[in-house]
């Protein structure tokens, strides 16, 4: 599994909490360095996970547009397959 390999899996869970910048900019940090980055962000896309916690480097906020965009993407796929 992917998440052997988080480089979060030993930290705090509650730095990933958002809501204090100082807080979110070190997860960040952790997210960058982090050699399951992608599949983290996948997940959280794939769940449409906008949960106040950074996933994959990105905030839920940050997450809500591309998740929209996917969304938007399927439909047009639907639409164009019909
Ligand atoms: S990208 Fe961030 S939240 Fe995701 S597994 Fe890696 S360190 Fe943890």
């Amino acid at each position: 599994m992917w998440q052997s390999k988080a480089a979060c899996l030993n930290e705090d869970s509650s730095l990933f909490l958002t809501g204090v910048t100082s807080r979110v900019m070190k997860a960040k940090a952790i997210c960058a360095t982090c050699a399951v980055i992608d599949e983290c962000l996948g997940f959280a896309l794939a769940n449409e996970d906008t949960e106040p916690h950074v996933y994959g480097g990105l905030t839920g906020d940050e997450r809500a547009p591309l998740i929209a965009e996917m969304r938007e993407v399927a439909l047009a796929d639907a639409e164009n397959a019909l």
